[in-house]
């Protein structure tokens, strides 16, 4: 039976001569591997619709094999900007694996998708820095696999905020300065993140807000740098492990200039 779904390229392998399969996340029927037939021949159409990160409409078919194969593909967007520098290209891959650790074969998955696709299309132009792409990736990534944090009020006093909250990685709940000195909590950065007023509107506009508005804020540098450690020690205290494509990327960013 043949299926229909827009979706992205998440990544590609040769096979054989002549083949390619890739990892496509599709809108309609979540993670699927798809061999694309004579992708490696000169001119090949397939091959130049199906680039890693595009997004592209695939029909595809399954017959007997426990993968799809392509039957024709038409792109829509090649995000080709990420394939010229090797730091998006880094991220890129780090987001990549993040999804195929996160998201479970063939299971519909269309907010990761769009968040997904949303990341891809910033991170090709340019027109937001990388560290806010990943930032806000991990953090949303987290929100839509079930991880959402509860970031409402300290969970204790139920305040909405104070000048210095707590954020623990591993319970993923708010605790404001007066509840932790009254329960004798001291701050430990392995286990915690300090958020100032402005720390904690932007966790909470990251997890919280529609998911066509989430990339559209500006933080200074400093409070950037901040919110790189804290989302990224969320992501990984949650699912438990790191990842080498984001150690990959994050020495490509340590040792440029
Ligand atoms: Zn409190």
């Amino acid at each position: 039976m043949l299926k229909t779904s827009k979706g992205i390229v998440l990544r590609e392998r040769t096979s054989g001569e002549n083949d390619k399969f890739i990892d496509f996340l599709s809108q309609d029927y979540g993670l699927m591997e798809v061999k694309v037939r004579g992708a490696k021949k000169a001119g090949s159409k397939s091959n130049a619709a199906t680039q890693l990160f595009s997004y592209t409409k695939l029909c595809i078919t399954k017959n007997r094999t426990p993968y799809y194969v392509l039957n024709s593909a038409e792109p829509c967007d090649t995000n080709y900007g990420i394939r010229l520098n090797v730091e998006k290209l880094a991220l890129a891959s780090y987001f990549s694996e993040l999804i195929r650790y996160t998201v479970l074969p063939e299971q519909p998955c269309e907010p990761v998708e769009k968040l997904l696709g949303r990341a891809l299309f910033f991170l090709g132009r340019n027109t937001r820095p990388n560290e806010l792409i990943r930032c806000v990736f991990e953090l949303r990534l987290a929100c839509e696999i079930g991880l959402l944090p509860a970031l409402a009020a300290c969970s204790e006093c139920c305040c909405f905020e104070s000048d210095c909250t707590y954020f623990d990685y591993q319970k993923g709940n708010l605790l404001c300065l007066d509840c932790a000195k009254e329960l004798g909590i001291h701050y430990e950065p392995r286990i915690m993140a300090r958020l100032n007023k402005t720390l904690l509107h932007a966790v909470r506009f990251i997890a919280l807000s529609e998911p066509e508005k989430i990339f559209n804020f500006r933080t200074s540098d400093h409070c950037q740098k901040q919110l790189s450690v804290i989302t990224e020690q969320y992501l990984i205290t949650q699912l438990g492990r790191t990842f080498p494509t984001l150690e990959y990327y994050k020495n490509l960013v340590r040792s440029s200039p």
